[in-house]
């Protein structure tokens, strides 16, 4: 009974995907964690997406996860985020209903075959000898699973700060993981500290919320996961916006030494670009004002959520700076606001499967890693779950590269360059975001997915069909063309376009002038399914882009591809700086591709490493041809065939060409 294949502490967003990722595979899963009455509580703001997390959320639903699913359920005002720009960074947000989002994830956790749960706390892992063999918990239970997933959060070693009080916990009303991150530190896991904050909540009731702009939601309103309908949706609300002024920021300015930020109680960075608006003040000294969005809690929920003005300031200062608000001068706070400081460990620590490198079998996702953010955590828990699993089966990894998805650039950039402060995705951090799209996440990923076992039949079934009809309409529109001197091509002058050959659709579709409806009723043909149309636009008019990137690809590709030998000796390669030597020696990259994204890494450099690697090869050829050599010839005297060298295309050769070419992207 107590026997699995795979354990998950922790039931935050993490450890959701990472139980159900795990079962869909089909490992015998077991999701421990505090009280399962949190089991998909949000702990900030009831909202998903936004810019580069939507991208997440999709990439997440495209490996058939269940966070997007959830949000159909659970949204309340759904929005495209920069609708006016190019669909690169074009990002969907959806407010949910804390409540029904936490039902929608407790459902899919529930009707998940193979995963079973059990509500403790986890003290210690169990070792023997330096290898894992289960977990232990505070009620004195042992649960034995060869591979463990840690996603506990902002729970070890946690302290939560309201003005000059600070209590241990994880989050308001949490304890925190203490006896873990304990036993993880005697273990010599490196713990940093980082620190994140929420703003106090509003009594609907006492807002005067005409005095405030409002915000709908958009209309025609997107759907978050891909076997998701709009019909699922529930009630939709709308939001509020209103604004800090000069006396708010007085207010704080004159209390700043009562803020633990500032009077030195809380040392750990926050979010940069998600700051307390003590941070904001203090930071931006010249702005007079800052925007703040009003967003409701839920449909059956008296309470507001001002976004924008996270703070851990005293009760009485946060009350004060509520109040000085337009259309919140009458306001109740009906929580307020605290700041958590917590542990996090090191994420150079962690292979691309997200496997510790000096515990085999353990493995950590999410904020534990020294992220922020339910989609970043959510998606880590994915990628895994789905390893562990994998391992557990025998079977091979799971591994996402930059140039596939924003998850891999997550865990490349969160393994390779560690973090100073949480880690929050942004479109900016892909160079391949042209074809990293919300929009094709499940062309990118499904199949790959599929091949590791984590899609549904009726996912996989909707995907082929769909494939089918992006192709069938990216053929309608080369096949059909509008040739010189016809009436089509007259109303095309009037858009500033001659046309001197025939030119098919799909081309003309590359100019941004012309709309593919227009295009269609030119030709005389009726219009496709509006999603299809949209990714057959969207391939066409990115495909120039595309194409230039590719050879960049390739090149990362490669460099990827050239493994290093995980004893290789660092100090010992000719040509490298110290402080070079020390960090790939504490790294330990497992090919050339996360060498070369290292900070500090040249190209020069890389060419020492090459050469050193290319050298280490053939003297490992060598050693072995001539091991083979002796065994082959005290086997078979008769033999006179001598033994085939092994190869060292793979590492230094293939790599070679790359070297020439490649310019670093930092
Ligand atoms: P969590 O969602 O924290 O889940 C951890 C789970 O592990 C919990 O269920 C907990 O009970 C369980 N657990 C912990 N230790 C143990 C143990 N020893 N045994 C068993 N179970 C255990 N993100 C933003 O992007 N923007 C924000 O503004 C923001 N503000 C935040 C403010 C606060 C106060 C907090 C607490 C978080 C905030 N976050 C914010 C972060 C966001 O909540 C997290 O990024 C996200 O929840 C991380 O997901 P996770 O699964 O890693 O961890």
């Amino acid at each position: 009974m107590n026997n699995f294949d795979v354990i998950v502490i922790g039931g935050g967003h993490a450890g959701c995907e990472a139980a159900c990722a795990a079962a869909r595979i089909g490992a015998k899963t077991l999701l421990l964690t505090n009280n399962l009455a949190t089991i998909g509580v949000m702990s900030c703001n009831p909202s998903i997406g936004g810019i580069g997390k939507s991208q997440l959320v999709r990439e997440v639903d495209a490996l058939d996860g269940i966070m997007a699913q959830a949000t159909d359920k659970a949204g309340i005002h759904f929005r495209v985020l920069n609708a006016s720009k190019g669909p690169a960074v074009r990002a969907t947000r959806a407010q949910a209903d804390r409540e029904l989002y936490r039902a929608a994830i407790n459902r899919l956790i529930n009707s998940q075959q193979q995963l079973s749960l059990f509500q403790d706390e986890v003290t210690a892992l169990q070792l023997s000898q330096d290898s894992l063999r289960g977990v232990r918990t505070a009620s004195g239970l042992c649960f034995n699973a060869p591979k463990v997933i840690l996603t506990t959060g902002t729970f070890l070693h946690a302290r939560m700060f309201t003005g000059l009080t600070s209590t241990s916990g994880g989050r308001s009303g949490e304890q925190a993981a203490v006896a873990l991150a304990d036993q993880l530190m005697e273990h010599g896991f490196a713990l940093g500290r980082l620190k994140t904050g929420t703003p106090p909540r509003l009594d609907a009731r006492s807002v005067d919320l005409t005095q405030m702009e409002v915000q709908p939601g958009d209309s025609p309103r997107p759907v978050m996961s891909f076997l998701g309908r709009q019909e699922e949706h529930p009630q939709q609300v709308q939001c509020w916006i209103t604004h800090t002024n000069e006396q708010t920021h007085a207010i704080i300015r004159a209390n700043l030494e009562r803020s633990p930020m500032y009077n030195g109680a809380i040392e750990a960075n926050g979010p940069r670009y998600c700051p307390s608006i003590e941070d904001k003040i203090h930071r931006f000294a010249d702005k007079t004002s800052h925007q703040i969005f009003l967003e409701p809690e839920g449909l059956n929920s008296n309470e507001l959520y001002p976004n924008g003005i996270s703070t851990s300031l005293p009760f009485d200062v946060q009350q004060a700076l509520i109040q000085s608000i337009k259309g919140l001068e009458q306001a109740c706070i009906t929580r307020p606001g605290y700041a958590v400081e917590y542990a996090y460990i090191d994420p150079r620590s962690l292979n691309p499967t997200l496997e510790c490198k000096h515990l085999p079998g353990l493995y950590r996702a999410g904020q534990i890693n020294g992220t922020t953010g339910y989609e970043e955590a959510a998606s880590q828990g994915l990628l895994a779950g789905a390893n562990a699993a994998l391992s557990a089966l025998g079977k091979p990894p799971f591994t996402l590269s930059r140039s596939a998805s924003y998850l891999g650039v997550m865990v490349d950039d969160l393994t390779t360059r560690g973090v100073t402060e949480p880690y929050r995705m942004f479109t900016s951090r892909a160079e391949f975001r042209l074809s990293l799209r919300e929009d094709n996440a499940d062309r990118r990923l499904t199949p790959s997915g599929r091949e590791a076992g984590l899609i549904s039949a009726t996912r996989w079934d909707k995907f082929q069909r769909k494939c089918q009809a992006i192709e069938t309409e990216h053929a309608r529109m080369c096949e059909h063309k509008i040739a010189p001197n016809t009436p089509a091509a007259v109303q095309l002058t009037q858009t500033g376009l001659d046309l001197h050959n025939t030119t098919s659709l799909a081309q003309l579709l590359r100019n941004p002038q012309l709309k593919y409806t227009q295009l269609c009723s030119l030709a005389g043909i009726a219009p496709g399914d509006t999603h299809i149309v949209e990714q057959v636009a969207n391939d066409i008019r990115y495909q120039g882009y595309i194409s230039r990137q590719e050879s960049e690809v390739k090149r990362l590709r490669e460099l990827d591809a050239s493994t290093l030998p995980p004893d290789l000796d660092y100090a010992m390669v000719a040509g490298l700086s110290k402080e070079l030597q020390e960090k790939l020696n504490n790294l330990q990259p497992p090919n050339l591709g996360v060498a070369w994204r290292m900070p500090g890494m040249t190209p020069a450099a890389l060419a020492q490493l090459t050469i050193h690697l290319k050298k280490h090869t053939d003297l490992r050829s060598m050693r072995q041809s001539t091991r083979c050599n002796k065994a082959s010839q005290a086997k078979s005297k008769q033999s006179k065939k001598s033994p085939k060298n092994v190869s060292t295309q793979g590492i230094g050769e293939s790599f070679e060409g790359a070297l020439t070419q490649y310019g670093k992207a930092q």
